[in-house]
């Protein structure tokens, strides 16, 4: 049972240490969130559990970290400073802005969206605001997305020579850097540099907890190929290693959906997008609403290492980018070809995934005595912490004594608590809570067997495990995908 909405996951997260509403002290601030204690635990696994599967267990990628700011030229040639924008509307009822293309009538109903007419038909009132249902809405305007700021001391606010942005997309430091990374790790293609940071959109309308805010965390991978029509097929390949991944992280394939971008919506780079589609909003009743995007799958082409290649000329032969002091195409030894190669980008939000990843985890059972318990059934390898070893007796230094050399002897192993602040029911409804899959409690017994009692925390069944085994036995529970067992 998947938590029923967004709003249950927004309350146990606060409540446990998960996120908080950042800025809290000055009223917050519309949209922003901070990661706690056991937030960034989480978001940390997720990255971990990305970046092991691509750049460690795979032959074929590099991983690299470039810069949040880049020299502006960078946007200008990929396109963003002049593209990058959403279509924005003022309701002239209720006063709400909000991003045009999200609202209802926005689109024509046919499918012959190529080349509508949006202001016709917001001037017809067929657009409804979101907030209130007026028509009643003024023409779009083109919003550029990108955060804007000046670079050094003494510049100037409005000194263009100064200006820069930070990245709205993590993948233009992968272009950039293609050249460097391929020379320094002798790679041929096909191969991939994957790169995981905060990406920065000046979003119109942010909201629904993490799913859409200004600040965001991005996974993004740029698989180099030879160019070859074929290769639109290889979106339907990373489209189904994907799958696999999200469903390794515990996610249920009932709750993901394809999404083939129409080609009237694709970005401007991108040949063929598949969006792989989340079920974030369970409650709406109307099933086509209940999901929204948790990562895209582009076929990017070689648009971004063309445009920012020195050589390409335009029908009269001058230089496309007449900035750029590199070329950025491949020489393949087999076929003494030089290329620009193409790309396939799956590009996933870590924010998204976190936030998918605690709707499907989310369960409630209830106990002997008809209390209802949230147990949070986290996949072993993204849980915040695996083992939270409790004492019986608190006010007993010998329990407390070994507890606490428990604690210390299996941190270096796994990701282990001791917790004392509470009776041993109210600290095993902690765990559960927080997704921790297994408890081990000291008691009085456990002075002279040297035997502690391990509690799982989906079945909530108990097996008394000797001292000397016991990290063996928790690292076997925690396998890196989850365990059929405790999933
Ligand atoms: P949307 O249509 O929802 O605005 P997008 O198609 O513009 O998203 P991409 O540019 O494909 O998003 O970015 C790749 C991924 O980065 C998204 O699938 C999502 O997981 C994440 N992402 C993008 N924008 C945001 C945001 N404002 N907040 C949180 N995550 C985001």
């Amino acid at each position: 049972m998947p938590a029923p909405n967004i709003d249950t996951i927004v309350s146990l997260a606060k409540r446990r240490g998960f996120v908080f509403p950042s800025s809290e002290v000055y009223g917050g601030l519309g949209s922003a969130w901070d990661y706690g204690p056991l937030g960034v635990e989480l978001c940390n696994n997720v990255k971990q559990s990305w970046w092991r599967w691509l750049v460690y267990e795979r032959d074929d990628i590099e991983g690299i970290d470039s810069s949040i700011i880049l020299n502006r030229l960078v946007w200008q040639y990929s396109g963003h400073e002049a593209t990058f924008h959403d279509p924005l509307v003022d309701c002239r009822e209720c006063k709400s802005r909000m991003r045009a293309d999200k609202l209802e009538g926005y689109f024509p109903e046919d499918d012959h969206k190529a080349g509508f007419d949006a202001n016709a038909r917001l001037r017809a009132g067929l657009v409804k605001c979101a907030e209130c249902g007026s028509t009643n809405l003024t023409d779009e305007r083109h919003f550029n997305m990108m955060f804007r700021t000046t670079l050094g001391a003494a510049a100037d606010e409005n000194d263009p020579a100064a200006l820069a942005y930070l990245r709205p997309e993590t993948a233009q430091g992968i272009f950039i850097n293609f050249l460097n990374v391929q020379t320094t790790m002798r790679r041929k293609i096909p191969f991939g540099i994957a790169q995981v940071g905060k990406s920065f959109r000046n979003e119109i309308t942010p909201g629904n907890f993490i799913l859409r805010t200004r600040e965001f965390e991005q996974m993004e991978m740029e698989y180099f190929v030879k160019p070859d029509a074929e290769h639109l097929k290889l979106v339907d390949e990373w489209v189904e290693l994907y799958l696999e991944w999200f469903k390794g992280l515990g996610i249920d394939a009932a709750n993901l959906q394809l999404h083939e971008v129409p080609k009237e919506e694709l970005a401007h780079y991108s040949k063929r997008t598949v969006d792989i589609m989340y079920r974030y909003f369970p409650e709406r009743p109307e099933e086509e609403r209940q999901w929204e995007e948790l990562m895209g799958i582009a076929y990017r082409t070689d648009f971004d290492l063309r445009s920012h290649s020195s050589k390409p000329v335009d029908a009269e032969g001058n230089r496309v980018n007449p900035d750029s002091t590199e070329d950025l195409s491949y020489f393949d030894e087999p076929t003494k070809q030089r290329f620009y190669p193409h790309v396939i980008e799956p590009a996933a939000g870590v924010n998204r995934t976190v936030l998918a990843v605690l709707m499907d985890a989310y369960s409630e059972r209830t106990n002997d005595k008809g209390e209802t318990r949230v147990i949070l059934k986290l996949s072993p390898q993204l849980a915040p912490i695996k083992a939270a070893i409790l004492p019986l007796a608190k006010n007993k230094p010998e329990i407390v004594g070994m507890a606490k050399a428990i604690k210390r002897s299996l941190q270096p192993v796994l990701r282990a608590v001791y917790d004392d602040t509470g009776g041993i029911g109210k600290l095993y409804a902690r765990q559960d809570e927080i997704g921790t899959p297994m408890c081990v409690t000291v008691d009085h017994q456990s002075l002279e067997d040297e035997a502690v009692t391990v509690r799982d925390r989906d079945t909530w069944e108990q097996e008394r495990v000797k001292v000397s085994d016991l990290a063996e036995h928790l690292q076997k529970r925690l396998k890196p995908y989850p365990n059929p067992e405790l999933v």
